[in-house]
């Protein structure tokens, strides 16, 4: 199959690589990405080494720009996009909306348009279950739950899954949408809660918990996540919404008291600090509809996934250092600059 994958410089994107050239000998794949400070190009260097110029292929770019994604289509002939990339930090969109409108409202309409004049036959859309809102301390959200987004980044999140539903409605544009509960993994920007714990509880810094702690999300293992992306692609119905989740609902605190115990630090490193606005109190994901449909389930527990995700971030402290210090920034103008 050959791929336009978005956004795979960014945490799930690179999994998702990796995911593909392990389990799909045939693949080819165009990876569109701009670099944001959140795009790190070494998490795929070991792809660009052995594939790079005949299965694998990197262009350093806009989603949002129509020039750029229809001669991509056009000169790989491109069979279907798979849309990762987005401005994708809660906290970043409290503090300016507008990056989050222009990537993931206009950056996605213009995939879908460039996709749909080209006639493409899969598009799998990216999404999340912020989307639909908190919930209180029962039940799940289905693919039928109202959207009820609380933040600019569910908001733009979800006016994204609108165009999809539009596209497919109006054109019949053949766009399936997948919407996710938290993930962990590998590769994962140290701003979100699991690395950002990680790299603070290493270094003997106070770790950061939001209000009480209290509030509940789903994880799910990244390598799971991708492989919920992988059968959308290849069985997903068009126009359909598949829910994933990794039957893991924790606490923040608990998340952080487990990864301490593991770390072999103390609690008493645990800070809490106000309350982000709007926070969310609960998300929880039915995904029996992926399960039947699909045959999707989560291989990973919790406690498995967070120690490998654990031995991941021990093993690769360069990684981490790069991105902490930007050098990986310094990298990029290197790897990509001249080509
Ligand atoms: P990320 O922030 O780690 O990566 C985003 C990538 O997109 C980066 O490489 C960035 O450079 C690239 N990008 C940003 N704007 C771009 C643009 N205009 N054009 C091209 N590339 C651009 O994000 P992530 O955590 O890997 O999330 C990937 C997708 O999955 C997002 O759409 C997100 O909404 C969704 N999602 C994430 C989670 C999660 O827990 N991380 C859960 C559910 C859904």
């Amino acid at each position: 199959m050959r791929l336009l994958v978005t956004g795979a410089c960014g945490f799930i994107g690179a999994n998702f690589l990796y995911y593909l050239f392990e389990t799909d000998p045939d693949v080819y794949v165009v990876n569109l990405d701009k670099l944001t400070y959140a795009g790190n190009p070494l998490s795929v260097k070991p792809l660009e080494d052995e594939y790079g110029g005949s299965r694998y292929f990197f262009e350093h770019g806009d989603i949002k720009d129509p020039e750029v994604v229809g001669r991509i289509i056009e000169e790989h002939r491109i069979e279907a996009v798979v849309n990762f990339a987005a401005e994708s930090h809660v906290d970043r969109s409290i503090n300016d909306p507008s990056p989050f409108v222009v990537t993931n409202v206009q950056g996605t309409q213009n995939l879908l348009e460039c996709a749909r004049r080209a006639g493409l036959e899969q598009f799998v859309h990216v999404s999340t279950d912020e989307v639909y809102g908190t919930l209180g301390p029962e039940g799940k959200f289905t693919e039928q739950t109202p959207l009820a987004p609380n933040s600019p980044y569910s908001a733009s999140k979800a006016s994204a899954d609108l165009f999809c539903r539009a596209y497919f409605e109006t054109y019949g544009f053949p766009v399936a949408i997948t919407r996710c509960s938290n993930n962990y993994g590998p590769y994962q920007f140290p701003e979100k809660l699991i690395p950002l714990m990680f790299f603070k509880a290493e270094n003997n810094e106070p770790l950061p918990v939001y209000g009480d702690g209290r509030n509940v999300r789903d994880w799910i293992y990244v390598r799971d996540h991708c492989r919920g992306v992988d059968l959308t692609l290849r069985k997903g119905k068009p126009g359909r919404i598949y829910n994933f989740g990794g039957d893991a609902e924790k606490q923040n605190i608990e998340v952080v008291r487990t990864m301490l115990s593991l770390l072999g630090k103390p609690e008493s490193l645990i800070t809490y600090v106000k309350d982000r606005p709007g926070h969310d109190l609960r998300y929880a994901m039915d995904f029996s509809y992926a399960q039947m449909e699909l045959g999707f389930e989560p291989e990973y527990t919790f406690e498995r996934g967070l120690k490998e995700t654990i031995d991941w971030y021990r093993n690769n402290r360069d990684w981490l250092e790069n991105v902490q210090s930007g050098q990986y920034l310094e990298f990029m103008k290197q790897w990509y600059g001249e080509r």
